[in-house]
């Protein structure tokens, strides 16, 4: 039999806490709000604490666009070694910031402490509770035990749109009635990787990196032979080889690693399970297994193909196989495809987005890179059916071809901010999220050292890039 433990009232819930909510708990306990996040994990980051490097603090004009909570993170790994000093370019992910993904976990979860939020780990959202087509509580699980918690605003940083869809949000997934969504992946890292001898390899054989003619934009020998860390893509070769012996049946054309801060470490993120429905624990649990089974085959291909990797051993699993896309809440505004063909930024924007779009399909990528950012709108996190309800991270209201783009994790961060700004910003005023003053959530945002304006972030293109 389960007992029912009642956590009490709380001004606002956030469920999952990686970079869409990690952000969203901070900002709204620094604004006064009472806050419980609650997090699948024993630990926070979601994709963030995998290891992956954080992509595109900086556009590609090289002007940052995410600050903030974001910023603030990073700033602070750099104080215990964990990440380079500054975001690093990238010809192709615009910049990428590599992290120790256990640090990562540290300083987030002290970062939440010292803002006075209260964490709930190792526990998943069970219900949620609505009256009157308003949220006012949601029920909780773990070890054997359930919650509740009484809420004036919930914000769903789940990436799949969980809390929303068990409140009776309208909701999207996929295009139309086709609801398939991009492939999902394991994240794994490699130790003991001859860096010198990888990148021999590439000065020697260039044409490993030749991106495709559609992506526009290519890989510099300098990048990889001067950056600190670098974002690798190439490897085909060694995969038609591999495949032709039978060896290779991971359905990919090529690689992709990051060298990590730590000295002779990458991050590989090389795993694709495709027609998989996040949603489905069953599809899930399907693929799980096949992600496993992929890392021991990569891992295999990567000592007896690639340079460099002779001797290298598995050095991290990730949590679980994670998500590029799931369900999207329906917004009282939705991010649109003219905001990618059109780099809209508009007036009521609360974070803005400086990546390109990526798109995984089939066995590559679609990639259309962006030279400027865009903006999010603030309507695009605020449920159209249900009050009290906000997305953050991936699962905002956005279509499909937009998500390629605003999915990377610095855009998460800075959507997370603004979504825990604004529910604090609600609680204190006691007024509905739909009816908030935007120009006073902008206001408090900058203050706080949010990016949100194309001139604010042009006059802080400065030291860290580099
Ligand atoms: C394989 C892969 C590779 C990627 N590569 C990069 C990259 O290199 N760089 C980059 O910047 N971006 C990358 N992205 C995109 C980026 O990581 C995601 O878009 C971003 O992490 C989304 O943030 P989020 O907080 O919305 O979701 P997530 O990072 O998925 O975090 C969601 C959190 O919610 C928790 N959660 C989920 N359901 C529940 C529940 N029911 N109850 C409680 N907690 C729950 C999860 O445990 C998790 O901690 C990648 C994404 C994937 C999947």
């Amino acid at each position: 039999m389960m007992d029912s433990n009642d956590l009490g009232i709380y001004d606002v819930v956030v469920i999952g806490g990686g970079p869409g909510g990690l952000p969203a708990a901070i900002a709204a306990a620094r604004e006064g709000s009472k806050t419980l996040l609650v997090e699948r994990n024993g630990f926070l980051g979601g994709v963030a604490a995998t290891g992956l490097p954080l992509l595109a603090f900086y556009d590609r004009t090289g002007t940052q666009v995410v600050g903030g909570i974001g910023d603030e993170l990073v700033r602070r790994l750099g104080q215990v070694g964990a990440t380079f000093d500054g975001a690093i370019p990238c010809p192709i992910h615009n910049s990428i910031t590599p992290v120790n993904p256990f640090w990562l976990r540290i300083e987030a979860a002290k970062m939440c402490e010292e803002a006075g939020v209260d964490l709930l780990f190792s526990t998943e959202v069970l219900n949620v509770a609505v009256e009157d087509s308003r949220v006012t509580g949601v029920s909780l699980f773990s070890r054997g035990r359930n919650y509740t918690a009484r809420t004036k605003v919930l914000i769903d940083s789940t990436g799949d749109g969980t809390a929303a869809f068990l409140a009776g949000a309208e909701y999207e997934m996929g295009q139309g009635e086709d609801t398939r969504v991009q492939p999902v992946s394991l994240v794994f890292s490699l130790g003991d990787v001859d860096i010198d001898a990888v990148l021999d390899y590439i000065k020697s054989h260039p044409e490993t990196f030749a991106n495709p003619p559609t992506y526009g934009v290519h890989y510099t020998l300098d990048y990889f032979l001067d950056s600190r860390s670098f974002y690798f893509t190439g490897f085909e070769e060694f995969i038609t080889k591999a495949r032709e012996n039978g060896e290779f049946d991971v359905p990919r054309d090529r690689v992709i690693f990051a060298k990590q801060p730590n000295s002779n470490e990458v991050v590989v993120n090389a795993v694709r399970v495709s027609d998989v429905d996040p949603t489905d624990p069953v599809s899930m649990s399907k693929a799980e297994a096949v992600a496993h089974r992929q890392v021991a085959t990569l891992i295999n291909f990567f000592k007896k193909y690639c340079p460099g990797f002779e001797n290298c051993f598995l050095a991290n699993i990730a949590a679980g196989t994670y998500a590029r896309e799931s369900r999207r809440i329906v917004g009282i505004k939705t991010l649109e495809d003219n905001a990618v063909n059109e780099s809209l930024v508009p007036e009521d924007t609360i974070a803005l987005a400086g990546y390109n779009l990526d798109i995984h399909t089939g066995v590559g990528i679609v990639l259309q890179p962006s030279e400027h950012a865009i903006g999010v709108p603030y309507g695009c996190l605020v449920s159209k059916n249900i009050d009290g309800l906000l997305a953050s991270g991936r699962c905002i209201s956005a279509k499909p071809y937009p998500l390629g783009l605003i999915r990377a994790m610095s855009t998460c961060f800075a959507i997370g901010e603004a979504a825990g700004t604004a529910a604090a910003m609600s609680v204190r005023s006691n007024s509905k999220l739909s009816a908030l003053d935007v120009s006073e959530l902008r206001n408090l945002l900058a203050k706080n050292g949010a990016i949100i304006e194309t001139d604010q972030a042009s006059q802080t293109a400065v030291a860290r890039f580099g």
